[in-house]
């Protein structure tokens, strides 16, 4: 027969095997994604937290129950929060780094981090490109690079850019894309007397062609 104490331990190692296998899974979401290194690590610390706290409670064994159970609801309700914050906002929290020799697929250049580079996701490839106007050449003429094999058919998903007045990522729909000099730049609070561009239409435009059967 099964002392208390036995029953005490099983269920918390059942509850921390339990939470082993959801953080591996939500930090394996996280960085298949995309996103932050640090919200991988946040996930990883709280889930450590919480498997912490449980083993500590077998010395409380008069309120093991309830620090058990208070314990997982809490930690169920901050990562539920986590991670409806992380996909929420993609703006914030996903990782812009190119990797490293990443080149721009309309005019060939190294990407530099300094520049003011920008992302797009076509099919299962994410693309960066030197500058603002170079993603909107594609935009514009799609066909084009496919035909140059420089991007291949897909889905046309995520698109974001590095903003030129406030050097944030701004999913390129939040964005006013202004001409000066003859190039497209991004800008966050462009003035509303500036000329700008419709994202909504370019990017609808570009997915006919990109999307090519998928
Ligand atoms: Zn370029």
């Amino acid at each position: 027969m099964l002392r208390f104490e036995d029953y005490e331990l099983a269920l918390v190692i059942v509850l921390t095997r339990f939470l082993e296998a959801l953080a591996i899974v939500l930090s394996i979401f996280l960085a298949m994604k995309g996103y932050k290194l640090r919200y991988v690590v946040l996930t990883v610390l709280l889930v450590a937290l919480s498997v912490g706290v449980s083993v500590g409670a077998l010395a409380f064994r008069e309120h093991f129950a309830l620090i058990v159970s208070a314990n997982l609801l809490l930690t169920f309700t901050l990562l539920s929060l986590l991670i409806l914050y992380v996909v929420k906002n993609p703006e914030r929290t996903k990782s812009f780094s190119p990797p490293p020799g990443a080149r721009c697929p309309v005019c060939n250049v190294l990407i530099l981090r300094d520049d003011d580079i920008c992302t797009a996701k076509i099919g299962d490839y994410t693309y960066f490109f030197d500058s603002c106007d170079h993603l909107v050449q594609l935009l514009k003429d799609p066909k084009f690079f496919l035909e140059r094999k420089s991007v291949y058919p897909g889905k046309l998903k995520e698109v974001y850019v590095k903003t030129k007045d406030t050097k944030r990522w701004k999913d390129i729909k939040n964005v006013k894309l202004v001409e000066r000099d003859g190039k497209l730049f991004a800008y966050e609070k462009a003035h509303s007397s500036a000329e700008s561009v419709s994202t909504e239409e370019l990017l609808k435009r570009a997915q006919n062609v990109l999307g090519g059967g998928n």
